[in-house]
């Protein structure tokens, strides 16, 4: 049976003729079966109330006896009936504007239900709609649903169409989705759902119906997205890895710490894409200190067992330098050749590099944009990793990847929303996620201050600097010039270096050249430095195990992601550590970001604060307009959704019988035909 409620035009419900077929056809509603798929963006409640649970300013349903005769004021053409009515023993006057009509109804001692707008303190109800139980209660007790309306079709019309279209034809509803599917989340029938939605007998009921909906909504996107898959992109045309296992472990069994139980998942998931002939396109995400670098680290190290080259890009020269530092030292022993490149490389290193590159003498090269350039060539490319994937054009990531004969990418990121949503959504990549972070971390401490408590900061990097710790002191960036920025950092420097006359004191900012700033970082990751004062060139990525205190000056000019990530620089040891954000109490915005930052040190949690703070406009930006719109599915509160939908639509696609077996008929109809949300790879 396919679903033929999409088939049905909307005149043949009761009351419809061309004229309102017209109409509801602007609001996108041309059959009975859109029709019952429109549903409300939200509830009015009309559910009665006790007047003591109730607050100043809500709008409420109360019950209760007319206790006076009404008055009538009347002004320019308006008019204001007052009328006082008892509820629970407590006199409440209620007040309706422009129904003079009513007058006639209100006899003391009649029952009445009341619902509007409570004043606390007046004991004072401004009336949005009222009706008599003695006649009829069509509203009082229920949520009722608000569309979204235009043109002549007024709320109440549309309730009474969708009412009608459920009484006409609610049965004949199919069901879509597999039994086993239903079974596996617990979902309600779509026929219960679909009434539910529209007719919700109390919030609970509600909401186990869009529940429903969400998972149906975002497992036929899935499905789409997944069977596009299938058939068109899981080409037989990448490069096989052969893996030995055995040698994974060995190289594995030899870093200074064992792999986290999330680590190791990562790890399996990504060299069984690299063992498969088809090309791996993976998102690894992990908030910041999960531990995502040694996890690139062995699939690096894969490619070159395999003899293959590898690159991993990164966004600045800082972290590139870094990289080239700690995977230097875990390939050394084997051999394995890891290089640097950069913008600020001598022509000649440059060009040594450039040569060994292309003769295959370097196994593995880090480097930042200037590894996309035109004259880069690899002997054979077999992984292209991107590090905190955010900071770089979705264009900068593919020319990496056409520099090799379909390599396998891994994109990292610690900002898992909004653009990861996107790829999840858009993009065909399969996600891997880092859940927990090493063993043994503890939860940084946050706090917020005002500026007036600098001297108990500088307390602060006293004690942790008796302790053997160190700290960061970052500067407020200043948008418009580098020029101040950098201003700023130095006069902050001299400012520390007076203060803590007893501790070093280094500078690092963005006008210095890449030999001082190696000089700068490299001296203070061997702990020879108390404090750094920086700019936020240390954003993303650098890692010093020993620092324990992060400083962020004005930190209410800071976003809230920004403000995580600088977190992020500390935090990555054995000991306790502290962040302390200097911001301006009366910015009201900044306030709001330090109270998410102080109540929560998880990324997730974090990007989907910045998201609400900011609101998806201008946290999407115009890049990611092509975001689906979904009728039901909110996708950064349903995100968790959108993942089991998309395991169950990838299993499913697998199955033979899903496209043969008629139990998946209705499934194989809907994908035919809704072509309406369709998602351009990103990539
Ligand atoms: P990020 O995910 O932010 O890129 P890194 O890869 O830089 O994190 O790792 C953060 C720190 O944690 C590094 O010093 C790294 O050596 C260390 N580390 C990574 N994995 C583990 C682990 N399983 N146990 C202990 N320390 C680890
Ligand atoms: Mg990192």
């Amino acid at each position: 049976m396919s679903n033929h409620l999409f088939q049905i035009p909307l005149t043949k419900l009761q009351g419809v003729g061309p004229q309102k077929a017209e109409e509801l056809h602007a609001l996108g509603i041309s059959t009975v079966g859109d029709l019952l798929e429109y549903y409300p963006f939200r509830y009015e409640d009309y559910r009665v109330r006790e007047l003591s649970e109730v607050k100043d300013g809500e709008r409420i349903t109360i019950q209760g006896a007319i206790a006076s005769m009404p008055t009538m004021q009347r002004y320019g053409g308006k008019s204001r009936l007052i009328c006082r009515v008892t509820v629970d023993s407590t006199l409440v006057t209620a007040v309706w504007f422009n129904r003079a009509f009513l007058k006639e109804q209100l006899t003391p001692g009649r029952e009445i239900t009341l619902t509007g707008k409570w004043d606390q303190r007046r004991r004072h109800l401004t009336v949005a709609d009222s009706e008599f139980p003695d006649r009829s209660m069509a509203k009082a007790g229920t949520l009722q649903p608000v569309y979204s309306v235009g043109g002549s079709i007024t709320q109440a019309a549309m309730r009474k169409l969708i009412d009608r279209a459920l009484n006409q034809f609610g049965a004949l509803i199919p069901e879509i989705l597999p039994t086993e599917l239903l079974d596996k989340h617990s979902l309600i029938a779509r026929r219960e759902a679909i009434t539910c939605i529209h007719r919700p007998e109390n919030t609970n009921e509600g909401q186990e119906a869009r529940r429903r909906m969400v998972y149906e909504e975002l497992f036929l996107f899935q499905l789409k997205l997944q069977a596009y898959r299938a058939t068109h992109l899981k080409k037989a045309d990448g490069l096989i890895h052969p893996v030995d296992n055995d040698d994974i472990r060995q190289f594995v069994s030899v870093l200074p710490f064992t792999l986290t139980d999330s680590q190791k998942q990562v790890i399996n998931e990504i060299l069984h894409d690299m063992k498969q002939p088809y090309v791996m396109n993976r998102l690894l995400q992990g908030d910041v200190g999960s531990g995502k670098t040694v996890v690139a680290a062995v699939g690096l190290y894969a490619t070159v067992k395999a003899g293959h080259q590898g690159a991993l890009m990164v966004p600045t020269e800082i972290l590139a330098e870094q990289h080239t530092r700690s995977l230097g030292k875990m390939f050394e022993p084997y051999g394995i050749q890891v290089g640097l490149l950069t913008g600020s490389l001598t022509e000649r290193k440059r060009r040594d590099i450039l040569a060994s590159l292309q003769m295959g003498l370097l196994d593995i090269v880090v480097g930042t944009h200037a590894l996309i350039q035109e004259d880069v060539f690899f002997r054979s490319l077999g992984l292209v990793v991107t590090d905190e994937q955010h900071r770089f054009g979705v264009n900068q990531r593919s020319i990496l990847r056409r520099k090799g004969m379909n390599p396998d990418v891994l994109t990292m990121t610690a900002t898992p929303i909004p653009r990861t949503l996107a790829i999840t959504v858009f993009g065909d990549m399969d996600v891997s996620t880092l859940r927990e972070r090493p063993k043994g971390r503890l939860p940084i401490k946050t706090y917020s201050v005002k500026h007036s408590m600098m001297d108990r900061v500088l307390g602060f990097i006293r004690k942790e600097a008796e302790q053997g710790r160190q700290s960061f002191f970052i500067c407020p960036l200043i948008e418009e010039s580098e020029k101040l920025d950098v201003q700023n950092a130095i006069d902050l420097h001299m400012q520390l270096t007076q203060a803590l006359p007893e501790l070093k004191v280094g500078l690092l900012h963005g006008r210095m050249t890449a030999a001082e700033k190696e000089a700068t970082m490299a001296i203070y990751a061997s702990g020879d430095t108390n404090v750094l004062v920086s700019t936020t060139v240390i954003e993303v990525g650098v890692d010093v195990p020993n620092a324990t205190l992060m400083i962020v000056m004005d930190a209410d000019r800071f976003g809230l992601s920004q403000l995580h990530q600088l977190r992020g620089r500390v935090g990555r040891g054995e000991h306790q550590s502290f962040c302390i954000l200097i911001a301006d109490p009366k910015s009201e915005n900044g306030q709001e970001r330090m109270k998410a930052m102080t109540e929560t040190d998880d990324g997730f949690e974090i990007s989907r604060r910045d998201l609400e703070i900011r609101g998806p406009g201008e946290f999407f930006g115009t890049k990611q307009s092509g975001m689906p719109e979904f009728r039901l599915a909110n996708l950064l509160n349903d995100f968790e959704v959108l993942e089991l939908a998309r395991d169950d639509a990838a299993q499913l696609t697998s199955q033979e019988q899903f496209w043969s077996s008629p139990a998946y008929g209705e499934l194989r109809d809907n994908l035919a035909r809704d072509a309406k949300l369709h998602g351009e790879p990103l990539d």
